[in-house]
């Protein structure tokens, strides 16, 4: 590269050219068989993918840093890179290197930007996860309306749902997309979404936001002249839709994905469930962050890809509905009925592959042979199960049945056209079987017989020259040429050899000589090779746009496919780990006989521990009751009220669940929380995000809802979290009316059921022994008669003169407690060596004070979380 100061070389020029259209991308910049970066982007890659950080020539009068990787690699660094945050714009020649040196020395090769990779916007396998969707969402406010739409480019599922702003929070918990497309216009707490849900930002102009404009944006993608017949969309749908739309084509540079029509999703229609309880129930994930020791990892049996991506979607949102869930469930049933239909099925599944992505692959351009015989083997399989499916099947079962029949043509088709197991990629040719296409044949019968040729050449020469070891090879740079070793070099150059045989190279031990007739011979495989390679391309062209048309069918196909392989797997769960049917209706009941948690007895039955079943009998009638659990720590009531919520999820998804019998009056809402002590691993101010997330559940509870609390107060001073317990309970009980579990470690508020209708008290059952307590995990009514605190506390390894200590004190306190609370206090005193300081009793307050009429002036429902922190804060600022 020229590297006077001030001129710019014209490789230069255009590679800044093309990097000022993607200033916050790294540009992977095609040249030979390497992508290479430059300036700023080398620096950032070569740090991110730790690789050599080297230096190519000057601009303006300084070093230009560069790095590369291969092409042939490129993948796993792109994976790499978008891992860590980057988005990389992929620019390749656009020309044959060949064609621009004809344009004269100083001439570039073309290039551009082929494709934006963003983590939204992937679908090699290698980078995504099969059993996972990976989500582009987008989010879009019109006047009063906002929406949210998200697609799985992978698979070409487009949704959109009603979202306002209160609402993205737990939309994008359910969803989890990698990537959320907003107006740059916007000023909602952008920040915070990326640290809570760890989605990338992906700002769009204004403009790209315009509702009208999306409109026949997405009339065009879809062909249609109007959307009505999708579905009515306000403003903002039509506006987050045509956002996402608009952003494909920018990244895709005008390649579109194929994308299902669009699904408008009812806020109704699932069980709302926000982000916390997500957290808490291990739902997709675990607390630890990964998929292991999550409900989705225990109980996920699905042989399919796409049977575990429905899973996921199936666990995130459990339906609201009645009928589809009993749909779900009577499908699960008949399986579980019968054993053998239900193996033979997943055997059949086992070998389906991912259609879904193939196709997606295909409709990109960036799919191969490959995806077209996955799709050919998940049709052949397809037709397979349908035959499997008797009649007196359940409607959800012989519905599926119908998208899985009528592809026998096309598998008939692409079985004559394609080899068995076909390459990766097309550009190598080899993958059109033999006998398909007259023409191909030929080609390659002339190929092929070249090298027959060349064969019978090399014995003929090597009998000519009386060289036994004279061989004919073949190489890029050379062609094919014959090769002697040095030894023979005189020989092969002198009369008469040298006029048959040309020199062309000599190494350090051989020699190698092309020869007239070889050259014709190279040249007619060539061509006849190059001919037949064209011709593969041309059919495979023509197999794509086949499958393209078909599209839609196949897509329903590997629905079907998916719809089955989870209810196979479902029931393959119930009849193995011995779940039961759950009787769903409209009522609020919540009645579960011998309920486990799935995840717990999984990890139980490894180390072979026996979980122990216990019942949760809130109610059988439409009154809504609530338990509370109380019992020392480690008794098991975490587990218990986590399995309980569990049931009820799993119900909903459609699912049999861990339990002798269940009846679940249809649930609206799931809330968990957890006391601010286990909650430290997350470092924030534990108690505030308790309480403000505790607040979030009284303010939207609703009559339907399934709340469990677990130690809620537990991160304050003991009467600030006594009481704040026990205001809640009541709240929950008086106002939400929410059917709920709450355990807590203040015995002081089993007082409360003696006062409340509906509550009741439980307790997990221990055993003392010796001094020792042994868990039983037992739940039982009634309320639990002590706590058991301090043998714990011996269990946990506390010196065992801290423990002694610990008894004295308090049997002292007890004993105060029955004979009144000032006695207590000279108890204390009393005892030798500790002077504990009581908190002294709060005085009676004389009229409100100062706290309480601030108090009085705040509304609740009328505050942001945040304002309410705020006010929290300054509250607190007054003791
Ligand atoms: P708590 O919330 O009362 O402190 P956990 O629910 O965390 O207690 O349970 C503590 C441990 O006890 C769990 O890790 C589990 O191993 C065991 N456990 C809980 N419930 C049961 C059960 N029903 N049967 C058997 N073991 C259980």
């Amino acid at each position: 590269m020229n590297a006077s100061e001030g001129a710019v070389t014209p490789m230069m020029a255009q590679y800044l050219e093309i990097k000022g259209r993607y200033p916050d991308a790294l540009l992977f910049y095609r040249m030979g068989d390497f992508y290479e970066m430059f300036f700023d982007d080398a620096e950032a890659a070569a740090a991110a993918l730790d690789i050599a950080l080297t230096k190519r020539g000057q601009h303006l009068g300084r070093d230009i840093p560069m790095c590369g990787v291969p092409v042939h690699a490129a993948e796993g660094y792109l994976l790499t890179l978008i891992r860590k945050g980057f988005r990389v714009a992929i620019a390749e020649q656009m020309e044959d290197p060949a064609e621009a040196k004809k344009r004269g020395s100083k001439s570039v090769v073309a290039r551009d930007v082929v494709r934006l990779v963003t983590p939204g916007t992937l679908t090699e396998d290698s980078l995504l996860d099969a059993r996972r969707h990976n989500f582009l969402a987008a989010w879009a406010e019109v006047r009063d309306d906002a929406a949210l739409a998200w697609v799985d480019i992978s698979t070409g599922e487009f949704r959109v749902i009603a979202c306002p702003t209160a609402r993205l929070a737990p939309e994008l918990a359910r969803l989890a997309p990698s990537e959320l497309v907003v107006s740059e216009a916007k000023d909602i707490d952008l920040g915070g979404l990326v640290s809570e849900f760890g989605v990338a930002l992906a700002p769009l102009s204004r403009g790209s936001f315009d509702s009208a404009g999306a409109e026949s944006r997405l009339c065009g993608v879809f062909g249609v002249a109007a959307l009505d017949a999708f579905g009515l969309f306000d403003r903002a749908e039509l506006s987050a839709m045509g956002a996402i739309v608009e952003y494909l084509n920018l990244t895709q540079r005008g390649k579109l994905p194929l994308l299902r029509p669009p699904v408008k999703e009812a806020p109704g229609g699932t069980v709302q469930i926000d982000a916390a309880t997500r957290r808490n129930l291990e739902i997709t994930q675990a607390m630890s962050g990964g998929r292991d020791g999550s409900l989705i990892a225990a109980i996920d049996r699905t042989v399919t890809a796409g049977g575990a991506r429905l899973l996921e979607r199936r666990l995130s949102a459990p339906s609201r509905e009645l009928p589809e869930i009993r749909s779900r469930i009577d499908a699960v049933g008949f399986l579980v009925g019968e054993v053998r239909l239900a193996d033979s099925l997943r055997g059949d599944l086992k070998q389906v592959p991912d259609m879904d992505r193939a196709l997606s692959r295909l409709a990109l351009d960036r799919g191969g042979p490959r995806d077209i015989a996955a799709i050919r083997s998940g049709l052949a399989v397809a037709g397979r199960i349908a035959d499997r499916l008797p009649g007196d099947a359940p409607d959800r079962l012989r519905e599926a049945t119908t998208g899985l029949r009528g592809h026998e043509d096309l598998v008939a088709y692409l079985d004559a056209a394609l080899v068995a197991d076909p390459p990766l990629l097309a550009r190598d040719g080899g993958f059109i079987a033999a006998g398909h296409n007259a023409e191909l044949d030929e080609a390659r019968q002339l190929r092929d017989e070249g090298r027959g040729v060349i064969a019978r050449m090399q014995s003929e020469y090597a009998e000519q020259s009386g060289i036994q070891s004279l061989k004919i090879k073949h190489n890029n740079v050379l062609g094919y040429f014959i090769e002697t070793t040095a030894t023979h070099a005189d020989k092969m150059l002198s009369a008469p050899l040298n006029e048959t045989f040309i020199h062309r190279q000599t190494t350090a031990n051989q020699v190698r000589f092309s020869t007239v007739a070889l050259s014709e011979m190279e040249t007619k495989i060539l061509n006849s090779g190059n001919l037949a390679l064209e011709i593969e391309k041309r059919l495979y062209d023509g197999l794509k746009t086949m499958i393209m048309d078909a599209s839609a069918l196949i897509t329903q196909a590997a629905h079907a496919l998916s719809e089955i392989d989870l209810t196979a797997a479902f029931a393959d769960l119930a009849r193995n780990d011995d779940w039961s049917e759950p009787q769903v209706d409209d009522s609020r009941a919540f009645a579960v006989e011998g309920g486990r948690h799935p995840v717990v007895e999984r990890a139980l039955r490894r180390t072979g521990e026996q979980f122990i079943a216990n019942d949760c009998l809130l109610t059988e009638a439409d009154t809504p009751a609530i338990w509370l659990l109380t019992g020392p720590n480690m008794a098991g009531k975490s587990t218990f009220l986590r399995q309980n919520a569990l049931i009820a999820l799993l119900a909903q998804a459609g699912s049999f669940v861990p339990a002798r019998r269940a009846r679940i009056g249809l649930v609206s809402q799931i809330f968990s929380r957890v006391g601010a002590a286990d909650d430290l691993a997350r470092g924030r101010s534990t108690f505030m995000v308790e309480m403000v997330e505790t607040a979030a559940i009284l303010n939207q509870a609703d009559d339907h809802a399934l709340v469990i609390l677990d130690e809620i107060g537990r991160g304050t001073a003991t009467y600030d979290g006594l009481s704040i317990a026990w205001a809640v309970l009541e709240h929950l009980h008086d106002v939400n009316r929410a059917r709920a579990l709450f355990a807590t470690h203040y015995h002081e508020m089993t007082a409360l059921a003696a006062k409340l209708d509906s509550v009741e008290n439980a307790t997990v059952a221990v055993k003392e022994w010796e001094g020792e307590v042994i868990f039983l995990h037992e739940v039982r009514k009634g309320a639990a008669d002590r706590s058991y605190g301090v043998q714990v506390a011996r269990l946990a390894g506390l010196p065992a003169k801290v423990v002694e200590r610990a008894k004295v004190v308090l049997e002292a306190l007890e004993k105060g407690e029955r004979e009144g609370g000032t006695r207590k206090h000279a108890l204390i005193d009393d005892l030798p060596l500790f002077n504990a300081v009581p908190a002294a009793a709060p005085a009676p307050p004389k009229g409100p004070s100062k706290l309480e009429q601030r108090l009085s002036t705040l509304h609740p429902d009328e505050m942001t979380p945040m304002q309410a922190l705020a006010a929290l804060y300054d509250l607190k600022s007054e003791l």
